[in-house]
């Protein structure tokens, strides 16, 4: 009998709800992994040893890169400068340059539009006066973003009207990232690609999924999207140019636009996103399984989906499990955090073979815990 070689530990760079969830898909695979983030009570530390350290803390991160086979990450902001010197002693996947990309909205959307992908109008913004400049060309309604360091909705200033122009600044003009100016796109809806390239270049997409936001945070998430026609195939393709040109490795999500039947690119998640959650249920593979595949060079799974499924996100405090676990096909997803207005933390995913009776598992659900508003636009979609 030959022994057992040693399992493989998969490091993750910040320890959220992501990290979490990755920790969660790589057990099975007899992957350990290794989390590393600044906060005591990161709640991945539930799942998986957790070391304490920031960005910065050198000392600490040489200790935990000797410690692991991988590295990857829960939370895109990790400074380009740590990717790099993380890579130099190493392998890191997603590879610091794509991280970097991602990090940036100018940077992105200048990518999307090499790729072939439409963006909204988008100008740089330096200074006042550059605000006024970018304001000519784009006009009101828009939307004014840092380029750096934003999510979720934060970290923009959104202009009606040009006399709103003082007030934006004022918001976000001490950003030192610079900013950028995007036109407000009034569009049909927003769609989400996840999708997942190997080591070896094998590429994977899951069915299209549909999103709505409330505060700029995701509220509900509908997979596979009613009615995409050939949008799965573009999206699909586009992913595929971005991660090719990228040499990208891993899952990454990129959040769509659909205008007069178009798509038009937000953003690129480097990384295993909250639009993707219903594959842990929904799919024959789970986007964090995938990315624990892809990274640590094993074979990728099936991307396709099981049936029809919808996610509803618990923002700021979760409400009672009980009629999501009563629910024939429900999942809980508690993430262990402290309640917090604007925190994610926790999520449902309700699964049924056909849309009448996810529309019917849904509405139930939202009818007893009083999030038929949460529910209505996904209920909309479903008939
Ligand atoms: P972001 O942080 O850029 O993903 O923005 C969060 C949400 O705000 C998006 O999912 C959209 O619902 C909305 N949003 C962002 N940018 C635009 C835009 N240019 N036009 C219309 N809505 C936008």
């Amino acid at each position: 009998m030959t022994a057992r070689q040693k399992q493989p530990v998969l490091g993750i760079l910040g320890g959220g709800q992501l990290a979490r969830m990755l920790a969660l898909a790589a057990a099975p695979l007899g992957v350990n992994t290794l989390v590393v983030d600044s906060a005591a009570d990161a709640c991945a530390g539930q799942v998986a040893p957790l070391r304490l350290a920031d960005w910065s803390d050198f000392a600490a991160l040489e200790k935990f890169a000797a410690e692991v086979d991988v590295v990857t990450f829960d939370f895109e902001n990790v400074p380009a400068d740590t990717a790099h010197w993380l890579a130099e002693r190493v392998a890191v996947f997603p590879n610091p340059r794509a991280l970097a990309v991602a990090q940036d909205r100018l940077a992105e959307k200048t990518l999307f539009r090499e790729c072939g992908l439409q963006t909204p109008a988008f100008e740089a913004v330096d200074t006042r006066e550059g605000l006024d400049r970018a304001l000519a060309k784009i006009d009101a309604p828009s939307i004014l973003k840092t380029r750096r360091l934003g999510y979720d909705g934060k970290g923009q200033f959104r202009i009606k009207q040009l006399s709103d122009a003082d007030a934006a600044w004022e918001t976000l003009g001490a950003n030192a990232h610079g900013l950028i100016l995007e036109a407000f796109v009034p569009f049909k809806r927003e769609l989400s690609v996840l999708a997942v390239r190997s080591r070896d270049g094998d590429f994977r997409v899951w069915p299209l999924t549909q999103n709505w936001h409330t505060d700029g945070v995701l509220s509900m998430s509908l997979a596979p999207a009613p009615e995409v026609g050939a949008l799965q195939s573009r999206a699909e393709a586009l992913a595929r140019t971005l991660a090719e040109h990228l040499d990208y490795v891993g899952v990454f999500a990129l959040e769509l636009f659909v205008k007069d039947g178009e798509l038009l690119g937000n953003e690129m998640a480097p990384r295993v996103h909250n639009s993707g959650h219903w594959t842990i249920e929904g799919a024959i593979t789970s986007q964090f399984e995938n990315h624990v595949r892809a990274v640590l060079g094993l074979p990728l799974g099936d991307t396709s989906a099981s049936g029809f499924s919808a996610m509803f996100n618990w923002i700021g405090v979760l409400p009672d499990a009980a009629p999501v676990l009563r629910a024939i096909d429900g999942h809980w997803h508690d993430y262990g955090k402290q309640s917090r207005p604007g925190r994610k933390v926790g999520h449902a995913t309700v699964c049924a073979q056909d849309a009448k009776t996810l529309a019917a598992r849904v509405g139930e659900i939202a009818r007893v815990l009083k999030r038929e508003e949460q529910a209505a636009p996904a209920l909309r979609a479903l008939r």
